[in-house]
């Protein structure tokens, strides 16, 4: 487990006693043991003088064996009381339990105040989170290899939504075509809500689909993305559904002409700043800059949004390994949206994308 290695050395490095991983995606990350422990306290306990030890509910001790730690774990039952619990554990395991680092990103206020209360004369000056951040920037080949795997189910879930078009069907429809086929082939959990906006619905970046009917000759947005063993993959295509008037092939072409420019244009060295300017002056010069409302891009990996964020004052230059996503959109209220969207990882010389499906614009019959 060379993470957790490297969290040891960042515990020492830092002059700190513990740090309490309590996020269930940093366990996993660290652990392999990927687990929604919802109300429930999962956490990753680590030292500078002492062995790491698990903390789970007593339910999923056998499946975190199963996926690989071999640390020691320990268990509780729903009416024990978890806090006193690891308060002795930790107590057993070193004398030094006075400096910790926590996740302030996502610690709920109320599980901090019971650490406290444990440990009255602590103090807690360490932000794990960044330091989470910042190993999460660089992927590994394997986590790389997971990436991929992720893109190629996501091309299936493209081409499952763009077979599914039809006169009558609504765009919940769609979604349910798409997650049924992918769950048929053992594809369960998608990375979020899979979305499918026809017309002007896709004017609305984040909106979900609707009830209403796919009319023709309309372009169908579809943004979506799979977890495979705990990577995510994220992508958008927006197609034709018949025939489309000159200003919808013209927002499309811009749109693909900065996603196209963008993607080409990512190599080691070129900043976050830098990349994102490469695709908003494609847009801006042809007229449509007010109309492309989001960052560029953002980074992936454990979660769907996570470091580099592709946008304007990131002056983080991108090296091989960091992976994110290159998504222009232009979005017209009450006329039509597009977005096209690729993730990719940095190599030596450029960028390869995980996702595959053809961006020329797709023709859809109306039948
Ligand atoms: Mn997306
Ligand atoms: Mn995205």
């Amino acid at each position: 487990m060379k993470k957790l290695e490297s969290l040891q050395n960042w515990v020492q490095d830092q002059h700190l006693d513990v740090v309490y991983i309590s996020d269930p995606n940093s366990v996993a990350y660290f652990t392999n043991f990927i687990s929604d422990a919802h109300e429930r306290i999962l956490g990753l306990f680590v030292f500078a003088d002492a062995e790491p030890f698990m903390f789970a509910p007593e339910l999923s001790i056998g499946s975190a064996k199963k996926a690989g730690w071999t640390g020691d774990i320990y268990g509780y039952l729903d009416h024990q009381k978890p806090f006193a619990m690891i308060a002795d554990l930790i107590k057993q395991r070193t004398s030094h339990y006075s400096v910790w680092g926590l996740e302030k990103d996502s610690l709920p206020v109320e599980r901090f105040e019971l650490v406290r209360e444990q440990f009255p004369n602590a103090t807690f000056p360490a932000n794990v989170s960044e330091c989470v951040r910042q190993m999460k920037l660089f992927k590994t080949p394997g986590e790389i290899n997971l990436m991929e795997e992720a893109g190629e189910q996501a091309d299936l879930a493209f081409t499952l939504g763009f077979n599914a078009i039809q006169e009558g069907r609504t765009e919940q429809d769609v979604v349910a075509e798409i997650q049924y086929g992918l769950m048929k082939q053992g594809i369960m959990e998608m990375s979020f809500d899979t979305i499918v906006q026809a017309g002007a619905n896709a004017a609305n970046p984040h909106g979900g689909p609707e009830k209403d009917k796919i009319q023709p000759n309309q372009m169908v947005l579809f943004d979506l993305g799979t977890n495979n063993k705990g990577y995510m993959s994220d992508a958008s295509r927006t197609v034709a559904f018949g025939q489309l008037s000159d200003k919808q092939r013209e927002i499309y072409d811009v749109c693909l002409e900065a996603q196209l420019t963008a993607q080409d244009a990512v190599k080691p060295g070129i900043t976050a700043a830098q990349l994102d300017k490469v695709a908003r002056d494609i847009i801006t010069k042809a007229g449509y800059g007010e109309y492309f409302i989001h960052r560029l891009g953002h980074g992936i990996g454990t979660s769907t949004h996570e470091f580099p964020s592709i946008m304007e004052g990131n002056n983080m230059e991108l090296q091989p390994g960091m992976c994110f996503s290159i998504e222009p959109g232009i979005y017209i209220p009450n006329f039509a949206g597009v977005r096209i969207e690729d993730c990719v990882h940095v190599t030596e010389n450029g960028c390869k994308a995980f996702t595959h499906t053809s961006k020329a614009l797709n023709h859809i019959p109306v039948h």
